[in-house]
């Protein structure tokens, strides 16, 4: 804390000038952190307004991001209390709870479970070793996040068919090439030892729902697309989810599946034990069911505080996406990739204004 003059009537009229002249100063760096703290919470979407080239093969980010004024809605939805799915808006990653991305380069080193406000600084994170063999250039791949593929007016959380279809004729038809995500992984990695495409995407569709096999895995088949599911095994099952039968038909059609935690949790209000199994019990389920490696994370509601990335780099997950807008790259933590979320509301045209141009 700031000294305060512990005599006044001794300094007199100076000494009692510099103590207001401090306490001011005090009073404006407070108000603007809360201003900042306030800002945060809202969780504007940060749409990309940036120019992106492809570079080669590596796309280049060649402006910086800017936010939009499009509020982020946290895109997904709990369990069905009916058969028809309903998407809630809900609320992006609570402020209270979840860690803001700070620098991306940037790893946790301590948790702090109690903090409801954890403050990330210097002595919390520490530099994140770039793996061997990683490329000096910056690499960035747009991720799409889609949700339920359905018909529902007024919910940007849920695209229509015939929209999905549109936008995959698009990706299509301008020489964009879905990536599986091993694929993906291996480009972020810097791996040239095939030839990646010219323009790489990756396509992510969160929690499972019904729709998804029905509709979404017809028309990215279509195209040839692969996919990248993330599930929550306890809600698999369940009216307007896929079951497994479904799920395994979408991993033989090209979809890689992994896990959303296993009850599609608010994760920063759960205890770090709870969080471990949550983030744990999905990856081994699926594991189990399908035979294949289940290590990419996805954060339910976007949400994660430090407990949750500890909790990831110590059971081995490789990476992790987050519902922060942007394109995925190399420069981000391995928790904390960036995906663009695409709303079900927007035309072709603003959905085309996401994606990286050719040079
Ligand atoms: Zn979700």
């Amino acid at each position: 804390m700031v000294g305060v003059p512990m005599s006044f009537p001794r300094k007199g009229i100076l000494g009692y000038s510099l103590f207001i002249g401090v306490y001011t100063i005090v009073l404006l760096l407070l108000t603007s952190c809360l201003s900042a703290a306030n800002n945060r919470s809202e969780r504007t979407v940060a749409l990309s307004a940036a120019s992106y080239t492809y570079e080669g093969q590596a796309l280049v980010q060649t402006e910086k991001e800017a936010p939009s004024d499009i509020q982020a809605h946290e895109a997904d939805k709990p369990p069905p209390p009916e058969p028809e799915p309903v998407v809630a808006n809900e609320p992006g990653a609570d402020s209270d709870a979840a860690v803001n991305a700070g620098d991306p380069l940037l790893l946790p080193l301590a948790v702090d479970t109690k903090s409801a406000t954890p403050t990330v600084t210097s002595e919390t994170y520490v530099p994140l070793v770039p793996p061997a063999g990683k490329p000096s250039s910056k690499v960035s791949i747009p991720v799409l996040n889609y949700h339920s593929v359905a018909i529902d007016p007024g919910n940007i959380v849920v695209i229509p068919p015939d929209k999905l279809e549109a936008q995959m004729a698009y990706l299509h038809d301008h020489g964009y090439t879905p990536l599986t995500l091993e694929a993906f992984i291996r480009l972020l990695e810097g791996d040239r030892s095939e030839k990646s495409p010219e323009k790489p995407v990756l396509l992510t569709f969160d929690d499972g729902y019904l729709d998804n096999y029905e509709e979404a895995m017809p028309i990215l088949a279509k195209y040839g697309f692969p996919a990248t599911l993330f599930v929550s095994p306890g809600m698999t099952e369940q009216d307007g989810y896929l079951n497994w039968e479904q799920i395994k038909k979408m991993q033989a059609g090209g979809w890689d599946i992994q896990p959303h935690g296993m009850s599609h949790p608010h994760l920063p209000k759960l205890s770090a034990d709870e969080q471990a199994y949550e983030i744990v019990e999905a990856r081994k389920q699926i594991e189990e069911r399908l035979g294949t490696k289940a290590d990419i994370f996805c954060y339910p509601y976007g949400e994660y505080n430090k407990t949750t990335l500890k909790l990831l780099q110590h059971h081995g997950f490789r990476y992790a996406f987050t519902i922060d807008q942007g394109f995925a790259t190399n420069e981000q933590s391995p928790y904390l990739l960036k995906r663009i979320f695409v709303n079900g509301e927007e035309n072709l045209n603003a959905f085309a204004a996401k994606l990286p141009k050719l040079k």
